[in-house]
């Protein structure tokens, strides 16, 4: 008979699919022009790339004692960092306890609901300091008996599972031809673990971020702005300042609008950091096209969740149009904002 034990077993080997009308480039073979790769995180058994993080850090707790039979799980997540955690934390008896920034979307954290955890909600206009914010509330729950604080802004199995298992799939699934490596930032753990390995085996693989306009990685001061789970107002640790060779500086608008432009025509229904990524991997691609550099050209991208978590936002016209982003025609594919 076929099958696991448990969905953890089903964590990783993520397929590479080849983005081709989204480019808008001639798709031509590979070693010709400029290949992109996406790596579809969505097919994680918990729909995201933070399934990957959620198994190596409990597991380390475990190891350490930090977390002990029956605690209670407590963490600051956007949502899929608490899909995955509560996943493993189901099948191993955890009690799980999620703190969301308020524009969250209502999906998500019924989503987290659903798996049988508690979420509490948090302002995302106050500071970091700020009593209320999520990382403060979430260090007041923490310390309670019992509690045990993951904090992949800070813990080193983040970016460790990426080294161990995205890094060496990305590798052996390009043959080790991959020449650019594209991710969002935000706590950084997929860039920095993806990243270091690949310049392990070829240092002259690039390694590029994709960042929301107003995050720090990309010069910002952490002003708001609407992709979710990416961009930063801090530093946090679980980034390896070293890794990336460029950031590049994608707005709310282009996000979007290539992320539906990823659903309608690539038919993978993605989220807004994904298409925020894609957009940034695209660019690259044109840059690249026609040059020497660009014949052998293999980027990947990291798609790191699906869409469904914001059809009442990204996919929803009237959503969208609050706060003045196009929704039909040219101007929604190029992503420019009007009004
Ligand atoms: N996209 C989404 C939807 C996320 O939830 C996250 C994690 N915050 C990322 C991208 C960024 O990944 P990382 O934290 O590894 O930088």
């Amino acid at each position: 008979m076929q099958y696991v034990d448990s969905l953890v077993d089903l964590i990783g080997d993520t397929p590479l699919v080849r983005l081709a009308r989204t480019l808008d480039l001639p798709v031509t073979p590979p070693g010709e022009g400029p290949v992109v790769l996406a790596k579809i995180e969505y097919l994680n058994p918990g729909g995201s790339v933070k399934d990957r993080i959620a198994t190596r850090m409990i597991e380390a707790a475990e190891a350490s004692g930090e977390l002990q039979p029956g605690g209670t799980i407590v963490e600051p997540t956007s949502g899929n960092t608490g899909v995955g955690l509560a996943m493993v934390a189901q099948a191993k008896g955890y009690h799980c306890v999620f703190v969301c920034p308020d524009k969250v979307s209502e999906d998500k954290r019924n989503v987290l609901r659903a798996y049988g955890a508690d979420v509490v909600v948090c302002p995302t206009a106050v500071a970091p300091e700020h009593p209320d914010s999520y990382y403060n509330v979430s260090d007041r729950l923490a310390s309670e008996p019992g509690a045990w604080k993951p904090n992949q802004y800070a813990n080193p199995h983040n970016p460790r599972s990426h080294y161990e298992t995205t890094g060496p799939e990305v590798w052996a699934q390009t043959e080790g031809r991959i020449t650019h490596f594209v991710a969002g930032v935000g706590t950084g753990g997929t860039i920095s673990g993806v990243g270091r390995y690949l310049k392990e085996q070829d240092p002259s693989v690039q390694v590029v971020g994709a960042d929301p306009s107003g995050s720090v990685y990309s010069g910002g001061t952490g002003r708001p702005y609407l992709v979710e789970g990416v961009g930063e107002d801090f530093w946090p640790d679980t980034y390896d300042r070293d890794v990336a060779d460029r950031i590049i500086e994608v707005s709310d608008a282009d996000s979007f609008a290539f992320t539906r432009r990823l659903a309608r025509e690539e038919a993978m229904l993605v989220g807004g950091s994904c298409g925020m990524a894609a957009y940034a991997a695209r660019q690259l691609a044109h840059e690249l096209a026609g040059t020497p550099e660009g014949r052998d050209a293999v980027i990947v991208v990291l798609l790191p969740d699906s869409g469904r978590g914001y059809l009442s936002k990204i996919f929803n016209d009237d959503w969208l149009a609050t706060y003045g982003f196009p929704t039909t025609g040219a101007d929604a594919r190029e992503g420019r904002t009007v009004g």
